[in-house]
């Protein structure tokens, strides 16, 4: 039974809802910051598809940080978060017309460009305004992150970025563009990295780049962006609640070669955004099947995919049992095989109208859910709230 859930208020709410830590998250952000300001010109940016609740978002705008954003209506989010627009980074392989639009209008600080008809449309865009666009190149840097397949993209056969064989072309149609200006290259390889040996594997990578531009081409850009990654420990959130801010970015800082007065930036969503969320769910029954317990719970894949969609692993703790443990199947009441949270994980045992905490889960859980079959949205909950 864990003692920082505030158990009572939960009984009193309807399920599921994600429960968010303030004190963790402001922790968190707090963290990021002052390990990343030990060192000149590295910036954090968040990143917000993590997670794009309003109210988070505006703690992580009080606590100081840019946005990445991949999409309009990102774009759209930070800035209603109050997010300053000359700290708004725009990535994505389909950037729609009305989407550049919009970030050209409010005056974005870059745009992390993926291919030559993506900088030929910005281009028309800006010059119908009036305006000149900044510019980053995403490199596909063709590293493998030690992660799951589906969630690397730093690989050639990954979607993402621009492969070394066509850099010259694109930078060649960007200087060729009057309303483009190039300032600086953009990698991402990747999420729940540990190791840092990917990220030494990335620096290794950017300084390759950037001693082949300025030799080929006499080309020193002002802004190196490294994209986020840094992975959380599922595993034990309470003891490792907030992740290793102080060798992530001393990583960076002894591996990468800068020029004077080049700015690093970082793209961070599941770093910051986490360990402080949890998706709280009631148990509706326990079914003894033939050769297994089901604990079927009030939540399911819609309020949280990443179980289905990559394997990933969750905590579930029952905050209403401290008996024996025995073995569940842990699953939602969604229509699919596939909704399913975890299989014969050792539990207290449960009864029908437990309350259960599934951990970790501030980032790509309540900004993923979806309404399948017919189901509400799930709500949240801000420790400061109650
Ligand atoms: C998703 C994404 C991030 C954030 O990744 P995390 O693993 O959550 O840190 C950063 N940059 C880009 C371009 C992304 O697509």
């Amino acid at each position: 039974m864990s003692s920082c859930f505030p158990i009572e208020k939960f009984a009193q709410k309807e399920t599921p809802f994600y429960y968010y830590d303030v004190e963790l998250l402001r922790k968190t952000l707090a963290t990021a910051k002052e390990e990343a300001a030990k060192y000149e010109g590295f910036h954090v940016h968040y990143a917000i598809k993590a997670n794009f609740n309003p109210r988070l978002l505006q703690i992580v705008n009080e606590a100081g940080m840019g946005a990445d954003c991949v999409s309009g209506g990102e774009v759209d989010s930070a800035l209603k978060a109050g997010i300053p627009a000359d700290k708004v980074v725009f990535a994505g392989v389909g950037k729609t017309d009305k989407e550049i639009a919009l970030a050209l209008d409010a005056g974005i600080f870059c745009f992390n460009i993926e291919s030559v008809p993506e900088v030929e449309a910005i281009n028309a865009l800006a010059a119908e305004r009036g305006v000149v666009a900044s510019v980053a190149i995403r490199i596909n840097p063709n590293i493998g992150a030690h992660t799951h397949a589906n969630i690397t993209t730093g690989l050639a056969e990954n979607k993402f970025g621009v492969n070394y064989e066509q850099l010259d072309e694109v930078i060649d149609t960007i200087e060729s563009l009057p309303h483009i200006k190039l300032i600086g290259l953009h990698f991402h390889i990747g999420s729940q990295i540990l190791v840092m040996d990917d990220f030494i594997a990335l620096c290794g990578r950017v300084n390759e780049l950037q001693t082949m531009l300025r030799e080929k081409r006499g080309l020193v850009l002002p802004h190196i962006n490294v994209g986020g990654g840094l992975g959380i420990r599922y595993d034990a959130p309470d003891k490792y609640p907030i992740p290793d801010f102080a060798l992530y970015f001393a990583t960076y800082a002894q591996n990468l070669n800068l020029q004077p007065g080049q700015q690093v930036h970082f793209e961070l969503g599941r770093s910051l955004v986490a360990q402080c969320g949890s998706l709280i769910s009631r148990v509706t029954y326990i079914k003894r099947g033939t050769c297994k317990q089901f604990m079927i719970i009030d939540a399911g894949m819609n309020d949280l995919v990443r179980p289905a969609l990559y394997d990933a692993y969750h905590r579930i703790e029952n905050l209403s049992s401290s008996k024996e443990d025995e073995l569940y199947d842990v699953v939602g009441p969604i229509c699919e095989s596939s909704d399913v949270f975890c299989k014969d994980r050792k539990i207290p045992s449960t009864q029908r109208g437990d309350i259960l905490a599934i951990r970790s889960a501030g980032a790509y859980g309540e900004a993923m859910a979806f309404g399948y079959n017919c189901r509400r949205l799930p709500s949240s909950l801000f420790s400061d709230e109650i």
